[in-house]
Parts: structure tokens; C-alpha cells; sequence
């Protein structure tokens, strides 16, 4: 089958990127249902954009430069905030309503480390959920929009250097779809962590698919680990949105210390540094909690009607009792290294959304950025790919060989969550990082049902070690100070197998 377009992913990247390249004819392969298994369904707090009255984009900026920690690429990060009340603008084309207050103006919530009330929300911590079912509705409706549910993208197809297709599976029969434009739009990395909020099943298939294709990745080794999971073993860990914390909840332990109570910002300070204060109270052997009775009671109840339902689910009644929380995988700030107009390394490829390292969040994602950053660069991408349209039509493609290791099983995370959960969680040293290359590699190279997420996870570990600081998301209990200069690494998978089997024979016989 030719197609002009194939777009991966059905989260709010994808769904934009399909609806803004109409009428130009896509096909949106999706691995489960439309809008389903995605970060962006699960949104709860909303998006940001400097659409009050006492905001600017500027402001935003600044903000975002402060929790990215010295590694947010200024130009791109302005480009893509300047776009944030227009990406506004065009959800609500599609049919997004956002919340308003009486008066009719935006209801604008406060969230960690941004200076203004800037995150808009959709039928309150719904946000996300009612994001992508109108965005939904809007694909479904639109004729030039050719939906594939219940299909994985295996591996791109590359010929003489350029994206000649996609070979996809569904139900365990392989097909080639050729195009010469594919945008990657699969979101997060969280299926390769045992307690994470993402869909376990999204590993980072985008920036597997990406480096098997030559693709350069970027900023792998920066995972955000959201401070305030739900404290229950369960998986997907639920999410107590930090917007809880913007209403003036506080955290304690089971002392009933504010331990965050002498660290600048609080509560709301930048998310690595709550994250880590957490992290430190429960390796001391400490419960922590979060507790909103004072500041919200039973107003809990209707200002937060999702995470109310989360925690009643856990026999716990937040207006009455401190939530207790943990740490949780929760975002990728690293990914596939994309230009301003979101074209990846390869030729014909373009990568959006949370798949994508733009250099918008450094080393450390401001909350409610990443919506922003997935409209914004999902139509970034959709003007890109449409203006190559026009340059080359589409033409049909002869599609060879899709290359050396072609998957034959479905990919497993079971053997590589143990092995990133203990070596590149929140805190992280050489001597786990070395521990991690090898058994990563091993499954790698054994190329069985574990060595797509292996190869993903092996990329994390070798950027982690490249590190030799502590930076935003990225902790070294061996170099806990920040270097002077800050430096993004970028990486394609040659050299990262290089690093890893120079290091094996060492961290084997150590
Ligand atoms: C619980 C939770 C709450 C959050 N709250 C907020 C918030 O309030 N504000 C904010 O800004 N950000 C929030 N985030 C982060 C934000 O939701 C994500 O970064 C963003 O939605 C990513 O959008 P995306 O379109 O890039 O990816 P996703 O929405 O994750 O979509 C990825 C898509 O790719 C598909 N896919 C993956 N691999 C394949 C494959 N091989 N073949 C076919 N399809 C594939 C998936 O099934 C899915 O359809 C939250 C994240 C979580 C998990």
C-alpha cells in the first residue's frame, strides 16, 4: 500500500499532526484504539499558556529555562512558547472547550515552578481525556484520515538513506506500508519502569523505531520521575496531579514534618528537586504524605473529582486523610533529536510530542509543557510534512528489504523494568549504570522478545553515564555537583553500542 503520509501514534501529537495535514491524505496507525494506551488521555492538570492577562510568553520562557536546569535550547523553547496560546486556539477549532470562570475568561490553574496561573484545564483534572475525545470526534470525521487501530509499527523501511515506508503488525500479520514521510508520534518511555504512570505497554517504540532507522537520539539519559504518585503498588501508578500541590497541599512524613518546608519554592519547587526530597524521606525509611486537608477539605471533592475517585479507590478519603506518595516514572525529557520543524536526523522522518527531544525541557519538564510542546510540534510537523508535499508529490516506492533483525515477537519490558527501576531511577552511580550496560546489552543482542525496549533502555543507561553530573531529572550520588557548562549530548545507535561493548568486558571482570 503507498500512502502520502503515516503518522504513529493516536495521543494529542498524532491526532493534531493527522487533523492539521487535511486534506492531504494520512494514515494513522495507532497500536490500540483511537486516542487509547496514551499519556494524553490520562492529562489531568492541563496545558500552559501564557493567556492571562498578567502573562507572557516571555515569562513562561523564563520559567521553563529555570526548571530545564541550563540545558533547555533557548531558540527552540521560545519558538515553541510563542505558539502556546495559538495551539490554544486550535484545539478549541476542533472542538476542545476549555474551563472558564464566571466572568467567561479562562479558569487558569498554578502549577510547580511557573510563576503565573497559566495551565488551562478541560472538565477539571479531566484535562487530557477531554482533550483527545474531541480530537478524536474531529479524525473520525475527517474523510482524508485513514485510521489503522490495533496496529504496531515494527520497523521503518529505509532505502539509500531516506524513510521508504513502515513495516506494521496486526494480530500477528506483518504488512509494508511504503511512504516517504512518517511522522513518530508514540509518547513516553514509562513501560520500561516497574512504578510509572505512562501506559506500561509505550516503551519508546518511536525512538527504537527512530535509532534502528540512523536516526540521532538526544537527551536520553533525562527521565522526570513525578514526586506525588499514588503510594499503592499498582500499575500504571495513579497520579496525584500536581495542580493538588498548586491548590496548597503540603507534604509531610510520617513524623508530621514539612520536609520540604526550607527548600525555595516549597511544595511547588521544580520537579527533580521534590522528587529527590521524597526520595531521600523514604530511603531514610520514612512514609510521605501529601495532605490537602487544610488547604482544600471537602472541596477536594469537586475541584479534583478524578484523583477523589483514585483515592477512594485506595480506601483513602482525601479530604480527611494525607495521601500517601511515592516517586513515579512519569515523562522523558530525551528522545528523538528534532530540528524547529520537528524533522528528525533521517530523511523523510519527523518526530512530535513526548517521542521527540525538541530542547524545550532541558534537563527538566515544567508541568503542563508537554501538551503544549505536543500540539505545538505535532502542527509544526503536519506544516513541515505538507510543505514537502508540495515540494515532492508523492510518488510510489518500491519497498526492499526493511533490513537486518526483523522482529518475529512481540515485545516484552518484564526482564528490562527490574534492571532500570534499580539502576537509572532517581538517584543514580556509576556502579549501577555499569551493572545495567551489560545485562541491557546482553538483551539487545540476544534479539529476542526483550531487545526492542532493551535497546531504548541501553540508550538511557549510556547517555546516564556520559553524565558525569547532577543535572534536572538526571542524579549522580557520585557527582552530585553540576558541571559548569552545560552540554546536550546526542547520540545515534552505532556510537551507543560502541559505549556499551567497550564497557562490558571491563564491568565484567570488575
Ligand atoms: C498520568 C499522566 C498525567 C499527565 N498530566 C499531564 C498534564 O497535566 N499536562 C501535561 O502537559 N502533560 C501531562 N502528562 C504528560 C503528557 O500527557 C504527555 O507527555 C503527552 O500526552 C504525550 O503526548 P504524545 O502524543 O506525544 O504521546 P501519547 O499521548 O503517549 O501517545 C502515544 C501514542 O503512540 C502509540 N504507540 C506507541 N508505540 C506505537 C507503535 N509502535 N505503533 C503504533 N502506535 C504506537 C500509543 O498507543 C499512543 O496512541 C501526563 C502524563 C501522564 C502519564
Amino acid at each position: 500500500m503507498n500512502t502520502p503520509v503515516i503518522i504513529i501514534g493516536s495521543g494529542i501529537a498524532g491526532l493534531v499532526a493527522a487533523l492539521e495535514l487535511a486534506p492531504l491524505p494520512v494514515t494513522l496507525i495507532t497500536r490500540a484504539g483511537a486516542g487509547e494506551k496514551t499519556s494524553s488521555a490520562w492529562a489531568q492538570g492541563g496545558i500552559a499558556a501564557a493567556v492571562g492577562a498578567d502573562d507572557t510568553p516571555q515569562l513562561q520562557l523564563e520559567d521553563t529555562l529555570r526548571a530545564g536546569d541550563g540545558l533547555c535550547d533557548p531558540a527552540a523553547a521560545t519558538a515553541i512558547l510563542t505558539r502556546a496560546p495559538a495551539a490554544i486556539q486550535l484545539l478549541e477549532r476542533h472542538g476542545v472547550r476549555f474551563d472558564r470562570n464566571g466572568d467567561g475568561a479562562y479558569a487558569l490553574a498554578l502549577e510547580a515552578a511557573h510563576c503565573r496561573r497559566r495551565v488551562l484545564h478541560a472538565e477539571g483534572d479531566r484535562s487530557g481525556a477531554a482533550i483527545v475525545a474531541a480530537l478524536v470526534r474531529q479524525v473520525l470525521s475527517t474523510p482524508s484520515i485513514r485510521l489503522m487501530t490495533n496496529t504496531s509499527a515494527r520497523r521503518l523501511i529505509v532505502n539509500e538513506g531516506r524513510i521508504a515506508g513502515v513495516l506494521a503488525e496486526k494480530s500477528g500479520r506483518f504488512f509494508t506500508l511504503a511512504s516517504d514521510r512518517v511522522l513518530l508520534a508514540t509518547g513516553g518511555i514509562g513501560g520500561l519502569y516497574a512504578a510509572s504512570t505512562n501506559p506500561p505497554g509505550n516503551f519508546g517504540q518511536g525512538v527504537m523505531l527512530a535509532a534502528r532507522a540512523g536516526a540521532r537520539l538526544a537527551d536520553m539519559e533525562f527521565v522526570q520521575f513525578h514526586p506525588t504518585g499514588l503510594a499503592v503498588n499498582a500499575r500504571p501508578v495513579p497520579l496525584i496531579s500536581e495542580a493538588v500541590r498548586g491548590e496548597g497541599a503540603v507534604l509531610i512524613n510520617d513524623h508530621g514534618e514539612r520536609f520540604m518546608a526550607g527548600t525555595k519554592g516549597g511544595e511547588l519547587a521544580p520537579r527533580d528537586v521534590v522528587a529527590r526530597a521524597i526520595f531521600a524521606e523514604i530511603s531514610r525509611g520514612n512514609k510521605v504524605f501529601l495532605d490537602a486537608r487544610a488547604c482544600l477539605g471537602t472541596g477536594f471533592y469537586a475541584r479534583f473529582p478524578a484523583i477523589t475517585a483514585i483515592c477512594r479507590q485506595a480506601g483513602i478519603d482525601p479530604a480527611h486523610a494525607p495521601i500517601p506518595v511515592a516517586p513515579a516514572q512519569h515523562y522523558h525529557m530525551g528522545g528523538i533529536d528534532v530540528d524547529d520543524n520537528a524533522r528528525s536526523s533521517v530523511s523523510g522522518l519527523w518526530a512530535a510530542g513526548e517521542c521527540a527531544a525538541t530542547g524545550l525541557h532541558g534537563a527538566n519538564r515544567l508541568a503542563s509543557n508537554s501538551l503544549t510542546e505536543a500540539v505545538v510540534t505535532g502542527a509544526l510537523a503536519a506544516a513541515d510534512i505538507a510543505a514537502a508535499a508540495e515540494a515532492a508529490p508523492a510518488r510510489a516506492i518500491a519497498v526492499t528489504d526493511p533490513g537486518r533483525s526483523l522482529p518475529s515477537v512481540t515485545p516484552t519490558t518484564g526482564n528490562i523494568r527490574p534492571i532500570m527501576s534499580r539502576h537509572l531511577g532517581v538517584l543514580r552511580s556509576a556502579e549501577g549504570i555499569h551493572q545495567a550496560i551489560p545485562a541491557l546489552l546482553a538483551h539487545y543482542d540476544a534479539d529476542g522478545a526483550d531487545a526492542d525496549p532493551a535497546l531504548v533502555a541501553l540508550a538511557i543507561a549510556v547517555f546516564a553515564d556520559l553524565r558525569d553530573e547532577t543535572r534536572g531529572g538526571h542524579a549522580r550520588a557520585d557527582f552530585p555537583q553540576k558541571r559548569p557548562a552545560a552540554i546536550r549530548n546526542r547520540m545515534g545507535l552505532d556510537a551507543i553500542l560502541d559505549h556499551a561493548r567497550n564497557l562490558t568486558p571491563l564491568a565484567r571482570s570488575a
